[in-house]
């Protein structure tokens, strides 16, 4: 099995990026922004309560997140490998996920973080905003999302970095030039796991 971590702050493509590398290597898109929203769409008692921490820009805690994706490991059989989009985003979710992982006989492969200036996030979330409607991409809670990423999810690629599992990538530019990037990140994981 595979497995890739795609890291980076709120606005560095993850999303556009696990869906070419879905197409390409079908693997299982795992996204805890997804299945927030989808719960919270359902107006689940998970889901209300997510919202408020989404709402406001702060991280949903450990427990609810870890809970999610271990049910989803648990649900998904004969995965090829997983892809996974803004998970883990604390060392705490890191530890969890190892764990997990190490239950079903499996590790993480690789982490691929984007790495993206603040004020070409700050203007791409805008964008989508704009387009899209989701409503925590407004410059008050884009702020806030970036602070908790500073703060507690950065430490998560040094984590993985003393693992030897850290990759970083430019993430401006042309969309498939990126990806021609992760994919070579990608190639270089396999042939060594
Ligand atoms: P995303 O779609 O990945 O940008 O996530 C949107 C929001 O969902 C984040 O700002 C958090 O409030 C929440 N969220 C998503 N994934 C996680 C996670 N792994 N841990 C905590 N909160 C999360």
């Amino acid at each position: 099995m595979f497995n890739l971590i795609l890291f980076g702050p709120p606005g560095s493509g993850k999303g556009t990026q696990s869906a070419n590398i879905i197409d390409t290597y079908g693997f299982k898109h795992l996204s805890t922004g997804d299945l927030l929203r989808d719960e919270i769409a359902r107006a689940t008692a998970l889901g209300l309560e997510a919202k408020k921490y989404m709402d406001n820009g702060q991280l949903v805690p450990d427990e609810v997140v870890i809970g999610m994706i271990g049910a989803k490991l648990d649900e998904t059989q004969d995965a090829k490998g997983f892809i996974f989009d803004g998970f883990p985003r604390t060392t705490a979710q890191a530890e969890a996920l190892d764990k997990l992982l190490q239950e079903k006989g499996t590790k993480i492969s690789v982490l691929i973080s984007l790495e993206v200036p603040e004020d070409e996030l700050k203007k791409r979330l805008l964008l989508r905003g704009e387009a899209s409607g989701r409503s925590d991409d407004n410059e008050e809670v884009i702020a806030k999302r970036i602070v908790e990423y500073r703060a507690k999810t950065e430490p998560v690629a040094l984590y993985y970095k003393e693992q030897g599992k850290l990759e970083q990538i430019h993430g401006v530019g042309e969309i498939s030039e990126i990806f021609a990037q992760i994919k070579n990140k990608i190639e270089k994981a396999m042939a060594a796991n």
